[in-house]
């Protein structure tokens, strides 16, 4: 269930059966000079599996950050669990929600800046695909891995669960693409897909990315992005299409 993304980036992949796919609640762990970073911390359901997972891919030593793209659940479930298993692991986050143990005391990232976690940098970056404010973007600047949180997500096939954009026929599937995102990013219906378009291209002008790791998905390699990003258009255009929703040119 581990992946290396790049040298440095494992996905540490876990999937749970939706209708007759699975999804994705995946976290990320980074490894930097000995230390080491988990991007997300998972779903509950998941605890155990993480855990012997992280423990494994550490050679034991465990995780010394977190890094939280959004405190929804499926991705803040085990922060208090993995803070209690490992010492002194520090806690990044854009929001202190104090509905979620264990957030109170994180250190605050700003969405739109840049920040060190244990010498290394990230940037966080406000996404176009959302779907509640405090939610970022998180890129590595070192690797180049763009933790996408929701956005990017793909529902897939058993036997796909750990599999790369480059492992497919022809990367990630456009049609798992727009059902994850008519699902689970309803807000899209109300988007027009040319400006999301022109907000994900300038992310991607901006910033060199090596991989898209999505939560929820498969990750997909830089040579695949031209084509996730033409997916994802289109995908963000039936989803508009099939709501109909009156625009205020209609009006
Ligand atoms: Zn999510
Ligand atoms: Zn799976």
């Amino acid at each position: 269930m581990t992946r290396h993304v790049t040298d440095d980036v494992q996905w540490l992949t876990v999937c749970y059966p939706h209708e007759d796919a699975h999804e994705h609640v995946s976290v990320y762990l980074i490894e930097h000079d000995g230390s080491y970073i988990l991007v997300d911390s998972g779903s509950f359901h998941h605890e155990q599996q993480l855990a012997d997972a992280i423990d494994e891919a550490t050679d034991g030593a465990g995780i010394d950050a977190i890094i939280l793209s959004h405190s929804d659940y499926p991705h803040s479930g085990n922060i208090s669990e993995f803070r209690d298993e490992w010492d002194d692991v520090e806690l990044v986050a854009s929001s202190g929600s104090p509905e979620i143990q264990g957030l109170t005391d994180a250190r605050r990232c700003v969405i739109g800046e840049d920040l060190d976690v244990l010498g290394r940098t990230f940037n966080f970056i406000d996404p176009p695909l959302a779907d509640r404010s405090h939610t970022t973007w998180i890129r590595d600047s070192e690797s180049g891995v763009l933790f996408t949180a929701d956005g990017f997500g793909n529902y897939h096939a058993p036997g796909e669960c750990e599999q790369l954009s480059s492992e497919f026929d022809d990367a990630v599937p456009e049609e798992t693409v727009y059902e994850f995102h008519r699902d689970n990013l309803v807000w899209l219906q109300y988007v027009d897909p040319d400006k999301l378009r022109t907000a994900l291209d300038e992310i991607f002008d901006d910033y060199d990315v090596s991989a898209v790791a999505p939560i929820h998905g498969n990750p997909t390699l830089a040579e695949d992005v031209p084509t996730a990003l033409d997916r994802l258009e289109r995908a963000a255009g039936r989803i508009a299409e099939e709501y109909d929703v009156p625009t205020v040119e209609d009006a």
